[in-house]
């Protein structure tokens, strides 16, 4: 279910961002991707909003994903020797499987709720907010090819 701009631009204020073209479409583009359960490089985000809006830099997709990553909307995924990915999937604490073989990045639950579902031996004093956790291996489609 697409959200409509105005739910998107409430959001954007909410966070404290200045309401853009370029910023309204960077989130509805990770929204929808978000239904599709999709994690997107920084390139395919910059072509959809392009698609939406008519023209956006690279430089300025980085800034909308900045912003949005830095204010809460968003969440940046780095998985090792993979791009950087992006999504509106925020605050749930939620994890990626990734698979080796074809890069697919899919959600797994955590599995105690919201809150951090490890607990470390010693935090050092630090005070923790997330966990990020990332299982490799490898997607029923490139599980199945190699064992043939
Ligand atoms: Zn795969
Ligand atoms: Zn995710």
């Amino acid at each position: 279910m697409p959200l409509s701009d105005d739910v998107l631009v409430d959001r954007l204020r909410d966070a404290g961002l200045r309401v853009t073209k370029p910023k309204l479409a960077t989130l509805a583009v990770l929204e929808e991707a978000r239904a599709r359960h999709e994690h997107l490089p920084v390139a395919a985000v910059a072509e959809r909003v392009r698609e939406r809006i008519g023209t956006l830099s690279a430089q300025g997709a980085y800034d909308c994903l900045d912003a949005l990553v830095e204010s809460g909307l968003a969440r940046r995924i780095e998985p090792a020797g993979q791009p950087t990915l992006y999504e509106a999937r925020v605050r749930d604490n939620h994890h990626h499987l990734v698979c080796r073989g074809c890069g697919l990045v899919t959600d797994v639950d955590c599995t105690v709720g919201d809150a951090l579902c490890l607990t470390p031996s010693a935090t050092n004093g630090f005070v923790l907010d997330e966990a990020e956790v990332t299982f490799w291996g490898r997607c029923p489609s490139c599980a199945g090819s190699t064992e043939a």
